[in-house]
């Protein structure tokens, strides 16, 4: 798969068709890899791709970053990561034809505490996204590269993260008051999961307002209950389950069980709405119907 990946992204910077190939190269750690940028065909021999993947680079193509501006590029995507810009196309960041998918098979990253070996990852080695993955073999791509991955998924929002979800929803009131008090107490408002979000990408955040200070700055529970459930509500309806976000945050709030939480209740509400796997369909919070049995949308 790597020589063939390497191999397509010379050509593409040779022929001048892109002007950056997005993608993985070895980190420092053994084991480790880290977001790798080639500009010429010779910086592309460096190119990985291995279960130790684990980023979703897709976050290079929001205008947090300028990759974009410097004219078309190539992205090296699993199939978790083709969900996320279906979502940013869907919002009118870019348009399909601005950037060439490198899809590849994927049969699992690894999860945050593991360091890939170079063995086959057993299902605990995994991500917990992985276990419901039903993505394995992108669906979208420009080119694609490995071996075909069978998924192992059952029904949609069922297994792995999803019992976390259905357990924390048959918890009492007052018991998932707690659960997610006694998360949100330990956030330190670092901003490390909106920062690694390619879908939190507002030029001005609501955390940096002071007129009115909508989220408080300090650690402490008002404010910290304040910035979880408003981040989890601006994602709601478009958190594609990259699982970034969750991966990154030092204090360890399972931010993975409340947005799928939220992705959830949108399958739910809205005829089995999954965000990611459309490009054309209008998503939940953008649209209303005519017909809408709430009067208040009239
Ligand atoms: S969710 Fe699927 S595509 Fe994404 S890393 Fe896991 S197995 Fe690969
Ligand atoms: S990454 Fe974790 S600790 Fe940092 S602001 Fe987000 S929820 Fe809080
Ligand atoms: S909210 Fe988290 S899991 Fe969802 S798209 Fe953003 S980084 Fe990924």
């Amino acid at each position: 798969m790597m020589e063939s990946l390497r191999s397509k992204a010379k050509e593409l910077l040779q022929s001048g068709d892109v002007t950056t190939i997005i993608g993985y190269a070895a980190g420092t750690k053994k084991g480790k890899t880290k977001p790798y940028f080639a500009y010429t065909p010779e910086e592309c021999e460096k190119l990985i791709f291995t279960p130790a993947c684990v980023n979703n680079l897709v976050i290079y193509l929001t205008r947090k970053f300028d990759f974009m501006k410097k004219g078309k590029v190539a992205i090296v995507a699993k199939g978790c990561d083709i969900k996320t810009i279906n979502v940013l196309i869907q919002e009118n960041q870019f348009k399909r034809e601005d950037i060439l998918i490198l899809g590849v098979t994927c049969d699992g990253v690894v999860d945050k505490e593991v360091v890939y070996d170079g063995n086959t990852l057993s299902d605990d080695e995994k991500s917990i996204k992985c276990i419901t993955c039903d993505v394995n073999t992108p669906t979208d791509f420009d080119h694609l590269f490995g071996e075909g991955v069978e998924s192992n998924a059952l029904e949609p929002m069922t297994g792995g993260i999803y019992d976390e979800v259905d357990r924390v929803r048959g918890l009492s009131q007052s018991e998932k008051w707690n659960y997610w008090m006694e998360h949100f107490d330990r956030c330190i408002k670092c901003y490390a999961c909106k920062k690694v979000c390619p879908l939190c990408y507002c030029d001005v955040c609501i955390t940096e307002k002071n007129r009115p200070q909508w989220i408080e700055t300090s650690a402490h529970s008002r404010g910290n209950y304040a910035w979880n459930i408003k981040r989890a509500m601006d994602l709601s309806g478009r958190c594609t389950f990259c699982g970034e976000c969750d991966r990154s945050c030092p204090a360890e709030i399972p931010l993975n069980v409340i947005n799928q939480e939220m992705s959830k209740l949108n399958y739910e509400a809205f005829e089995g709405y999954r965000a990611g796997y459309q490009t054309e369909e209008i998503p939940p919070f953008v649209s209303f119907k005519e017909d809408d049995k709430e009067d208040f949308i009239r």
